[in-house]
C-alpha cells in the first residue's frame, strides 16, 4: 500500500478561543496532518521533539500506526512551542509566541525506508527544512506544501519557500497567506501567479467558508461542513491537508477529478478536527464517521437542476 511522508512541526500548544483555553496540549502541523491522513493510509513522520515530550503523546501516534522512525528525540532541548488565540472570527489566528527550540538546528537524515515515499507533504515548518526533506525523497508522485505568515513575512525564509514552491505539485495556503505571498488581493489571480511558478494545483483554505482549488484544468469550490459549535480551529488546515493527501494516497488518483474528491475528504476531516481542542476529536473518529459526513456534505451542497427557459 502506498504511504504518505510528512515533515512539519510537532508541538506543545497553548491555545485560547472564545470557548475555552488549553495549555501544553499536543499540537503541530505534522501532528494534525498525521492523525488526519492515517484515517486513509500509512503515515511516516519526519520531525523532532525534546526530552520534555511525553511518552503519552508518542503512544497516540503509535496507536494510529504512524511510523516514528523519522522523529528525532533530542535529549537536551525543548519541544517546539506555539502560543496563540482567536476571537469570535475563528478564521484569524493570532500568534502570541513561537519557540522553534529543537527545530532551530534540526538536520534530518531520512531513514532508508522513507526515501521511496510516493506521496509527500511538506507541512508548515521552516522552508529550508522542507527543501532538505524533499531532496532526500527519490521519486515522489505527488508533493503538497503548506506555509504561513511567520515564514512568508521574512524575506530570507520567503526566498527559500519560493524555491520549494517550484518543486511541488500542490500548494496549500489560506486566503491571507496567498495574498501575503503574491501581493495580489484577488485569490484567483494570486493562485494563477503560483501556478506560473510550477505547481499543478493551488488549494486555498477559507476556514468555515470552505476551500477553492485552482489548476490549469479549472476552478473547484469545496464547501466546509457547517458546524453549530466549533471549539478550536487550530489544525484545521493541517487536517484538511491530511484528509486530502491521505485520500490521494489511498486512491492513487492524482487527476483533476481525484483532486476535487480529495478536497471534499479534506473538508470533512477538518470539520471533525475543530469540534474539540488539540487532536482529541481526530483521535476518536474512524473512517466510517468520515464516510457518513461525506455523504451528508454531498446532500448539503448538491444544486438543483435549472428550471428557467432560455427565452
Ligand atoms: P493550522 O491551524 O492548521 O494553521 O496549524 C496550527 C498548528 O501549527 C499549531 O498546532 C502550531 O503548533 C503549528 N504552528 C504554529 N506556528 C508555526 C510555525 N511558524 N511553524 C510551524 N508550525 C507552526
Amino acid at each position: 500500500m502506498a504511504e504518505v511522508l510528512v515533515v512539519g512541526s510537532v508541538a506543545f500548544d497553548n491555545v485560547e478561543t472564545p470557548f475555552g483555553k488549553v495549555d501544553d496540549v499536543l499540537g503541530g502541523a505534522a501532528s494534525y496532518f498525521s492523525f488526519a491522513a492515517s484515517l486513509f493510509a500509512p503515515v511516516k513522520l519526519v520531525g523532532t521533539v525534546g526530552a520534555d515530550f511525553p511518552e503519552e503523546f508518542l503512544g497516540w501516534f503509535r496507536s494510529k500506526k504512524v511510523d516514528l522512525e523519522g522523529l528525532q528525540r533530542q535529549k537536551d532541548g525543548s519541544t517546539f512551542r506555539w502560543v496563540g488565540d482567536y476571537g469570535y472570527d475563528l478564521n484569524v489566528a493570532n500568534t502570541i509566541d513561537t519557540q522553534l527550540n529543537v527545530f532551530a538546528d534540526f538536520k534530518p537524515k531520512l531513514p532508508e525506508s522513507y526515501r521511496d515515499a510516493e506521496f509527500v507533504y511538506l507541512a508548515n515548518i521552516m522552508p529550508a527544512l522542507q527543501l532538505d526533506v524533499l531532496e532526500q525523497v527519490r521519486k515522489p508522485k505527488f508533493v503538497g506544501l503548506d506555509s504561513m505568515n511567520f515564514w512568508i513575512g521574512n524575506p530570507d525564509t520567503k526566498a527559500i519557500l519560493s524555491e520549494v514552491i517550484k518543486k511541488v505539485d500542490a500548494v496549500f495556503m489560506n486566503d491571507a497567506e496567498i495574498r501575503q505571498y503574491t501581493g495580489s488581493y484577488n485569490i484567483l489571480v494570486a493562485a494563477r501567479e503560483i501556478l506560473d511558478q510550477g505547481p499543478r494545483a493551488v488549494l486555498i483554505k477559507k476556514g468555515e467558508h470552505g476551500a477553492v482549488a485552482v489548476s490549469r484544468d479549472g476552478v473547484f469550490v469545496a464547501s466546509a461542513f457547517p458546524l453549530e459549535s466549533p471549539q478550536d480551529p487550530t489544525g484545521a488546515g493541517d487536517s484538511f491537508a491530511g484528509g486530502f493527501m491521505g485520500h490521494l494516497t489511498q486512491s492513487g488518483d492524482t487527476s483533476w477529478a481525484g483532486i476535487k474528491r480529495a478536497m471534499a475528504y479534506g473538508s470533512v476531516v477538518a470539520s471533525f478536527a475543530v469540534e474539540d481542542f488539540s487532536v482529541r476529536r481526530l483521535l476518536a473518529i474512524t473512517l466510517d464517521d468520515v464516510r457518513n459526513r461525506y455523504a451528508e456534505l454531498q446532500k448539503l451542497t448538491a444544486l438543483e437542476a435549472q428550471l428557467l427557459s432560455s427565452t
